[in-house]
């Protein structure tokens, strides 16, 4: 370092302190119409939410705003906790004219992948979906390389709990033939004996995952209620969670009895099933897939609205059961007119179909949703201490649900993202 640049070295150092100190004094004052709370199911009104360093400061009808803070009205509107999805492929996209898995994921690099996420990531955050779990099928660990890229601000994107490379007995989802088992990599890392489903959770765990995504029954050898237990306490030691898709009874059963926190998509589910899940405490991460993006799915529209009836089926038991529900999407398929954000908010038509209230779904979409994640003490609310996730909509949900389509302002670690 020359003589020069060691005089100015003070003054830089100055500066940095004081535009550190400017930042750190920033504080946004929200202005709230309507407040709604959906762990409750309340609105207040008249609300002043104060935003300090990304966290929420204060919340109250008579908080001062302090001199100097920027002032965001939002009197007219309804404010509310950012969204979840909790069961997102961000990486992942089938084309409409080609909707097959194993063709899409064998014919695109894990580079190309990570850019489809930062599209993903995008478009999740400006419909209002401020945390995401995504579960696996991202190639080579693009998840966790566009989890790292949002948290260090070079992308936007919602906060992202990602499971890294899915666990599933031999085959995975796909259909392989002997001469080339390796296509099964890096999509899946197949684990049948119990060897291989440790060194499979290390892995995801050394290489960035921070949920473990398990394939119960897709093949016609299906992981035991043993095999189960034994990856959940596996990830378990590693503060990990297990989110397992089951598509038959069987498996939702197995997955049930074998610990996981989540059970994705569990169509199959009987009413038996739902009651265990219930009374072990489990989540239905259901996917209730609108009949619109089961027809994209690749079905064609009469055997799509089969599907979507069987989904409707099983939410409306699952419901009525009083089984504890989490949002997820599983969109990974790109829909004409369609952003991923805009697909994933289109799911709770399902619901509305379904009969469930406004506050069932608000609920299922955040409170649920943050506890299952384990982000229960950062997100997921409008509280004091809290980070400053939050999203207006030009109506109460509580009145209109379909008001979460037109979400208008998004605000994620105290930033806003839209506006
Ligand atoms: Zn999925």
């Amino acid at each position: 370092m020359n003589r020069i640049r060691l005089a100015r070295l003070p003054i830089l150092l100055l500066t940095f302190a004081l535009v550190s100190v400017r930042a750190e004094a920033q504080i946004t004052a929200i202005k709230a119409g309507k407040l709604v709370d959906p762990a409750t199911g309340t609105t207040a009104v008249n609300q002043v939410i104060l935003v300090e360093n990304g966290k929420i400061k204060g919340v109250g009808s008579g908080l001062q705003i302090p001199a100097g803070a920027k002032v965001i009205d939002l009197s007219r509107a309804t404010v509310l906790p950012g969204l979840f999805d909790c069961h997102s492929h961000m990486c992942q996209m089938t084309l409409p004219d080609n909707r097959d898995l194993f063709t899409t994921d064998i014919r695109q690099t894990t580079s190309y992948r990570a850019i489809i996420g930062v599209k993903s990531a995008r478009e999740y955050l400006e419909s209002g979906f401020t945390t995401v779990r995504d579960v696996g099928n991202n190639g080579l660990y693009a998840d966790t390389a566009l989890r790292q890229a949002i948290e260090n601000d070079i992308v936007p994107g919602p906060t992202v709990i990602n499971a890294g490379r899915i666990i599933a007995p031999f085959g995975g989802q796909y259909h392989l033939q002997p001469e080339r088992p390796e296509l099964g990599n890096p999509e899946y890392l197949f684990a049948d004996t119990h060897d291989e489903m440790i060194k499979a959770v290390r892995q995801n765990v050394q290489f960035g995952a921070l949920v473990i995504k398990i394939v119960v029954d897709d093949q016609k050898y299906i992981y035991t209620p043993e095999d189960i237990r034994f990856i959940v306490e596996e990830a378990r030691k590693a503060g990990l969670k297990v989110a397992a898709h089951c598509m038959t009874e069987q498996g939702a059963r197995n997955a049930i009895e074998g610990g996981v926190a989540s059970v994705e998509h569990g169509f199959r589910m009987s009413d038996e099933t739902l009651e265990l899940a219930k009374k072990n405490g489990t989540v239905l991460v259901g996917t209730d897939f609108p009949e619109k993006a089961a027809e994209y799915l690749g079905l064609p529209p009469d055997i799509a609205l089969k599907f979507h009836n069987i989904f409707l089926d099983r939410l409306k038991r699952a419901f009525k059961v009083g089984v504890t529900m989490a949002y997820g999407t599983d969109t990974f398929f790109q829909v004409p007119g369609e952003t991923r954000g805009t697909l994933a908010i289109s799911y709770i038509d399902t619901f509305v179909e379904a009969g469930i209230s406004p506050k069932e779904i608000l609920k299922i979409m955040t409170t649920n949703a943050a506890s299952l994640l384990g982000v229960e003490k950062q997100r997921g609310a409008i509280k004091e201490g809290l980070y400053a996730d939050m999203i207006a909509t030009p109506e109460n949900p509580l009145d209109n649900i379909q008001t979460l389509k037109k979400v208008s302002f998004v605000m994620k670690n105290g930033r806003i993202v839209k506006q």
